[in-house]
């Protein structure tokens, strides 16, 4: 089987182009096609018939497809896309503010079961490859320059889909690396967020190895107990060791840990709550996103009133938190935070 050129990153392109005697300037215009110009099309432009047919021989161009677009009256995209085996992931495409950011997924399912998350229904099938990733990416940004061609621009993108990124440790950094890359797609590493449940052994190793990126933390309560049952990895790996290793992450100026607070009527929504996630993260280089609970089919959770929202926020700000109350977006059509799932 070829291997996917998508699943490469440009040292690893520039190497083959080594070892195979091929023009070196080649891995830089593939780049350029590809993840610069978003041409899917394999490249012919500049490139020796001797480089094209090595190409052909040896890797893969194919891109998971878009099986369905549902937008939602709030103008969020929810996208279906199908993978080679069959299998299919969610992607969501946010309007913010004269941008939009791309809600990509890093697994089909999820093994962390968190108790709030459609997702977490299903169980975990498989990791998505660096290509499936790399994929929803390139497919939302080529949607968007069909259908909204006046509003194109790089969107930002948020590692929130369905899965654990940090589960799924190497295609996910790679992708970021692909993203990152001056040759690539060049976007900043601000504007890339890796949110995670608390999976230690992967933020161990983002830490040392990926620090420049933004994390979001899914925190959702203060108290270990109360994790545990939102969060069940919370009882192998606890919030407390969670929050020390999120300390020794190295931060440039103006970089901050994302704090995800799901907000969940008469269970994590009390005074005490607020008060506990002001201590813990009043010394903190911390941002609190409080975002009301999305209800799905089946749930047991209900979303709080609005008074009961500020009211909490009210409480966290009394600490110096910086906070902001994420709005719900495309809760009509089952893309907002916690209700994907292709089942
Ligand atoms: S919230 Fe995230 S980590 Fe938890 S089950 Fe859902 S997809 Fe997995």
């Amino acid at each position: 089987m070829k291997a996917s050129f998508f699943d490469q990153n440009f040292n690893e392109i520039n190497a083959q182009f080594l070892e195979h005697n091929l023009h070196p300037s080649g891995a830089s215009l593939l780049y350029n096609w590809h993840y610069k110009l978003k041409q899917f099309e394999p490249c012919k432009t500049d490139l020796a018939l001797k480089t094209q047919s090595f190409l052909r021989e040896n890797y893969d161009f194919t891109l998971p497809k878009i099986v369905v677009a549902k937008e939602s009256e709030d103008r969020t995209v929810k996208f279906l896309f199908e993978l080679h085996d069959g299998k299919r992931v969610e992607t969501v495409l946010i309007p913010f503010i004269g941008k939009y950011s791309v809600c990509l997924s890093t697994q089909v399912g999820c093994a962390m079961k968190c108790s709030f998350c459609f997702t977490g229904t299903q169980g975990l099938t498989r990791h998505l490859t660096t290509s499936e990733i790399i994929g929803q990416y390139l497919g939302a940004w080529d949607w968007l320059r069909t259908h909204r061609p006046s509003e194109l621009k790089i969107p930002n993108i948020v590692f929130m889909g369905q899965g654990e990124p940090l589960h799924n440790f190497d295609a996910v950094k790679k992708a970021c690396e692909i993203f990152l890359t001056e040759e690539g797609m060049c976007l900043g590493s601000r504007r890339i967020t890796v949110s995670t449940a608390g999976y230690l052994p992967g933020l161990l190793r983002w830490k040392d190895e990926m620090p420049q990126v933004n994390i979001a933390l899914s925190l959702h309560s203060p108290f270990e107990e109360k994790r545990n049952k939102l969060i069940p990895i919370n009882q192998r790996y606890p919030l407390h060791e969670i929050v020390e290793v999120l300390d020794q992450i190295p931060m440039r100026k103006k970089q901050f840990v994302t704090y995800e607070y799901l907000l969940i009527d008469h269970y994590n929504d009390f005074e005490e709550d607020a008060h506990a996630t002001g201590e813990l993260l009043k010394s903190r280089r911390a941002l609190l996103n409080l975002i009301p609970f999305n209800p799905f089919p089946g749930s047991e959770f209900k979303r709080p009133s609005f008074e009961r929202v500020e009211a909490f926020k009210k409480i966290t700000e009394s600490y110096k938190v910086p906070s902001m109350i994420r709005g719900t977006k495309g809760d009509d059509i089952l893309a907002a935070c916690g209700q994907l799932n292709t089942k």
